[in-house]
């Protein structure tokens, strides 16, 4: 049975991160619905177009939209052995449709997932600095905070050269709404999850490995 991990936490927390070296040790995709969509909104496609304004607002963009865009990569066999959902589900609708997609493709002989919740957990304060702090270069996408990792006053990459940009969701404004959004809609997902079995917490706020040390220990013991 091919294994599904479903990375929670609010923005901030370090899913992605901690997706991408699960993705690099398993071999099994991370799906990041937040990076579906900048690629959709860099290549100015009417999907992009549209969510644009939702993402810089800090609220969702719609639940069958993405529930669509998730299906569609759930089928392509680079996940016939696993996958990582990164930011989805993220509403309980989004769950349910979850469930019924994962039920789908149960029905094919040898596609049923094993599915495993992990929750990174980190305090609301700290996510905040994490991604009002946050800054990317635009030339080899090296990340800094300047509050965590300073650049010396100046937005130049010190491995590059490049110019430090800020994602137009982590300017403050947004990133209130985002942490109000995730609280009111997302959250609720941890209880919706813990009820149902394959359910773990870490603490968010650690090393970046040693989290990682943890999270892999999860998926390999089951
Ligand atoms: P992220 O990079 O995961 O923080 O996502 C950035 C933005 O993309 C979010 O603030 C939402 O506007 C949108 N987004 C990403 N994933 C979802 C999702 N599962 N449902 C609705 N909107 C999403």
């Amino acid at each position: 049975m091919r294994k599904g991990v479903i990375l929670l936490g609010s923005p901030g927390a370090g899913k992605g991160t901690q997706a991408k070296r699960l993705q690099a040790e398993y071999n099994w995709p991370q799906i990041s619905t937040g990076d579906i969509l900048r690629e959709a909104v860099r290549n100015q496609t009417p999907l992009g177009v549209a969510a644009k304004k939702v993402m810089d607002e800090g609220r969702l963009v719609d639940d069958a939209t993405i529930a669509a865009l998730v299906e569609e990569r759930l089928v392509q066999a680079d996940c016939a052995h696993g996958f990582i959902l990164d930011g989805f589900p993220r509403t309980l609708v989004q769950a349910d449709m979850l469930d019924a997609m994962l039920q789908r493709l149960a029905e094919t002989p040898g596609c049923g997932v094993d599915l495993c919740v992990i929750n990174i957990h980190v305090p609301e304060d700290i996510v905040r600095k994490r991604l009002v702090g946050r800054r990317t270069c635009a030339g080899c996408g090296r990340i800094y905070n300047i509050y965590f990792e300073p650049t010396d006053g100046r937005d130049v990459c010190q491995a590059c050269g490049g110019t430090l940009v800020q994602r137009s969701d982590d300017r403050e404004e947004v990133v209130n709404r985002r942490l109000a959004v995730y609280l009111k809609q997302t959250e609720p997902l941890i209880a919706y999850y813990a009820a149902r079995g394959c359910f773990h917490q870490l603490d968010g706020t650690r090393e970046i490995d040693s989290i990682y040390h943890d999270l892999s220990r999860l998926l390999c013991v089951r």
